[in-house]
């Protein structure tokens, strides 16, 4: 750590360069030139590292030295989609789909709730099969069942209505990454019944719901340019989301993307610390991604300015078969059972992880505010209450 703060004053980093930083850390915003001007370089050993560093001060003032845990359920991987990057899209006949039963979900809760998971995200392709009725029934059960936890849903792009009526069902969050702000690549990167305007739209529907919403977008994804992370970086600045995962693009073998290269690990992390400066109390994601790509990489992408972890909490046999992407993590420190491990590998840098629900907290009011949570005790990941 001290070698990698250090390496930016023996690399002898051009002074103008780190006052931009600087600036950026105290307005919160820079002129989109000197932005460009930053991601242009933003991947370097010495200007990655000096990010960092001024990233994990706001981290630190805003939100200790504390990590908030997501259970994660992929509780289905039928997709009506065909993003061109995703290994569970719908024309990819090799996948075998499943589906789990309200009953299995509600497990996975319980499971949860026990190792201390205080949110559950609710993750699945497009799938029909989960009319609105059927969603609104699963959300009741959950909120009745842990009205101390916050619930997230990620299930894509939805009518404004079925979307209304999950918030007043008791949803309290939605991920919806904007995968690229940029029109032109998001309909690369995906058919031509999918569209930038229409996600984005999305995305302001669930704000102007009330959700805590996020957004995000894939690093590397086939045809990116900085200008298009750029267009990313204004969105973002301008949309305000409470929440963002970012992660290299990785390639599935049975995708139009197969043979493209995975996005960079350390431009990933570079921009986790931009956005942390850009948006200094967002609760940033260290993905599976980021973990998949690198064996330490969500501990770095944690070093770098990101302060949520997202476990899998899904049932054993279904996980591999949740595969966005080769070789996606699912076990280990990703998985609600190697909770003990991920807090140990958290612990080995100096965070601690937390039981809280972790909700957005505003530089203005303390309206979503908790308290910061307890640290996660016990042996085995099992949460002993104080
Ligand atoms: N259907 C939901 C969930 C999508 S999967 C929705 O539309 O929001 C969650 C995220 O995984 C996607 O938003 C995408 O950014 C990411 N993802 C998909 N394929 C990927 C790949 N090959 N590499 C890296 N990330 C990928």
């Amino acid at each position: 750590m001290v070698r990698e703060i250090d390496m930016y004053r023996e690399l002898d980093m051009d002074p103008m360069l780190c006052q931009q930083i600087d600036r950026l850390k105290n307005d919160a915003c820079l002129p989109t030139d000197e932005l460009r001007q930053l991601l242009a370089v933003c991947d370097q050993p010495a200007v990655r590292a000096y990010l960092a560093e001024q990233a994990r001060t706001v981290q630190k003032t805003i939100f200790g030295q504390t990590v908030y845990m997501r259970g994660l359920i992929e509780f289905t991987n039928y997709c009506q989609n065909d993003c061109h990057y995703c290994g569970i899209r719908k024309s990819n006949r090799n996948v075998s789909r499943y589906r789990l039963t309200n009953d299995e979900i509600l497990d996975c809760c319980a499971a949860g709730h026990r190792k201390g998971f205080r949110t559950f995200v609710l993750q699945g392709g497009e799938d029909p099969f989960y009319t609105d009725e059927r969603l609104l029934r699963l959300i009741k059960q959950i909120k009745q069942n842990w009205p101390d936890c916050a619930l997230t849903l990620s299930v894509g792009e939805k009518p404004f209505s079925s979307y209304a009526a999950y918030r007043r069902a008791g949803a309290d969050r939605y991920l919806l990454r904007h995968e690229t702000a940029d029109p032109g690549h998001y309909s690369a990167l995906h058919p031509a019944n999918l569209t930038a305007a229409k996600r984005q739209r999305c995305l302001a529907d669930l704000k102007r719901l009330g959700y805590q919403t996020g957004c995000g977008f894939m690093v590397g994804s086939p045809g990116q340019t900085r200008e298009h992370l750029l267009s990313d970086l204004l969105f973002m600045k301008r949309f305000q989301p409470e929440m963002a995962g970012i992660g290299p693009f990785l390639p599935h073998h049975d995708t139009p993307y197969k043979n493209q290269p995975a996005g960079s690990f350390e431009l990933t992390l570079a921009l986790i610390s931009i956005l942390r400066l850009l948006l200094p109390n967002l609760l940033l994601s260290a993905t599976t991604a980021l973990g998949t790509i690198h064996p330490e990489g969500r501990e770095q992408g944690i070093l770098a300015g990101a302060n949520v972890v997202m476990p899998n909490l899904s049932p054993e046999p279904v996980r591999d078969q949740y595969c966005l992407y080769d070789n996606k993590l699912n076990s280990g420190a990703e998985s609600g059972e190697g909770l003990s491990d991920l807090a140990g590998r958290l612990a080995g840098i100096g965070y601690k992880l937390v039981v809280a629900r972790g909700d957005y907290m505003d530089h203005r009011s303390t309206a979503f505010c908790n308290p910061a949570g307890q640290p996660l005790t016990g042996k085995s990941g099992e949460h002993m209450p104080a």
